[in-house]
């Protein structure tokens, strides 16, 4: 028996109306806000990520699936979608259009991380992309996109946090402050935040390990450390916020895993669904275009974890569109009515109307078993003496009722069903 790879899984089709919610929900209501869908490739040139994520993230340093192809290309399944999105932009010239340009996407991304729940190898994301704005109002913008989608998806209990790490101007003087907190207490660091002093202490805040979140707590805090313009901004989105009805907590931990962010960090927390509580985590990536060898221009945008999703609105009991039930079984008793069976089926599925037929021979009565297990409203049996007079008997699996009807008329038999 050969096994799914670890941390990937299989969307069987009991789970598909979740998803389906999920991308509808998603595809709406970026449409209300303008965002328009795009489609980038699953995989990239691993340079685009060293560069784009960036090279002191754990997921460049570790949780990246690279591979050489047969030509000794380094290429890498996207662990993400912002620096595919920038890549694609720059690539097609589009950084010179009207601003700003707003882009969504429903991608599978791919992190060797250590598998749990709300945790897999193989996962799943929708994620919009703002770019040409560097007002707060941009990232009120897609925070309020963020916010209308988890609501209408019926998910309740989620917290908004939000935080500003600045920006190339005034992070240096927050990285010698955080440097020197740190360094006074190095031994106390796990390995990898010891690695992170020398390469980038801002991740320290966001180490999982125990003692290291125990002594962030008294760490320096970003938000007295800002420039003017970041702090300007940052009490900006604030007011937006408030103003949108929006409610918000600040919490001056959030660094969010990847280098390209500049300002605004936002994450949604829901208290429902254990450890892996982040169902969507955003923020602004103003030096990510340039990074990569486009022109300035700045960009603010998120992701969320469709399967986080799930677990979220499986926990509050959201509902979800039932798979559609057969209007009409048709059970054909011969070969004949087989046929004639075949042919009704098709015309009724032409006329809109979803009806099934017997394909596999069974006999009456395990045919109106199963009619009654996929939930058909109503059964028709068919015989050589209904197709001789036309009419045959519409039984209502609710009611038990019975009455005659034409079979010929597909029109006819269209009204009755619907
Ligand atoms: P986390 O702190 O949970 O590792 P992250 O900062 O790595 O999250 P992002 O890169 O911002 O996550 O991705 C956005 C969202 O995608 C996350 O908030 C989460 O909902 C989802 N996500 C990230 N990694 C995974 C994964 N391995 N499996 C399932 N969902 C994931
Ligand atoms: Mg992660």
């Amino acid at each position: 028996m050969i096994q799914r790879p670890r941390g990937t899984f299989d969307i069987l089709p009991e789970e598909m109306p979740y998803w389906y919610k999920i991308e509808e929900t998603a595809r709406e209501v970026s449409a209300l806000y303008g965002f328009s869908e795009i489609r980038i490739p699953t995989f990239e040139a691993t340079e685009l990520f060293a560069r784009g994520v960036g090279d002191t993230t754990d997921v460049v340093q570790k949780e990246m699936y690279t591979f050489t192809d047969r030509e000794g290309r380094s290429l890498t399944l996207r662990p993400e979608g912002t620096a595919g999105v920038a890549r694609a932009l720059i690539e097609n010239g589009k950084c010179s259009d009207a601003m700003p340009l707003k882009l969504f996407y429903i991608i599978n991304c791919f992190r060797y991380e250590k598998p749990q729940a709300g945790r897999s190898r193989e996962f799943y994301q929708y994620g919009v992309e703002l770019f040409g704005s560097d007002s707060p109002a941009a990232d009120a913008t897609v925070i309020a996109l963020a916010n209308a989608v988890i609501s209408r998806l019926g998910i309740t209990g989620t917290e908004l946090q939000v935080n500003s790490i600045g920006c190339p101007s005034c992070r240096p003087e927050y990285h010698k402050k955080l440097r020197e907190f740190f360094a006074a207490n190095e031994e106390k660091l796990c390995p990898t935040c010891r690695e992170r002093l020398k390469t980038n202490p801002l991740r320290i805040l966001d180490c999982k390990n125990e003692d290291c979140i125990k002594l962030c707590e008294g760490a320096p805090k970003v938000l007295d450390s800002l420039c003017s313009p970041c702090a300007g901004h940052f009490e900006t989105l604030k007011k937006y916020l408030d103003a949108s009805g929006i409610a918000y907590t600040v919490n001056p931990k959030i660094v969010r895993g990847l280098d390209y962010y500049t300002r605004t960090v936002f994450e949604f927390i829901s208290d429902k669904i254990g450890a892996q509580s982040t169902i969507c985590g955003g923020g602004r990536y103003d030096g990510l275009i340039k990074q990569i060898g486009g022109p300035e221009l700045p960009g603010i945008g998120f992701a969320m974890g469709i399967t986080r999703l799930i677990l979220a609105m499986k926990a509050c009991g959201s509902e979800v569109e039932e798979p559609m039930a057969p209007s009409l079984y048709i059970a054909p008793l011969g070969e004949r009515a087989q046929l004639y069976a075949l042919k009704l089926s098709a015309g009724l599925k032409e006329a809109g109307i979803y009806s099934e037929c017997d394909i596999v021979g069974r006999s009456l009565k395990s045919q109106m078993k199963y009619a009654d297990k996929i939930g058909a409203k109503y059964t028709l049996i068919l015989g050589d003496a209904e197709i001789d007079t036309g009419r045959a008997i519409l039984k209502n699996m609710q009611t038990g009722e019975q009455s005659e009807v034409g079979v010929s008329d597909i029109d006819a038999l269209r009204r009755l069903l619907s």
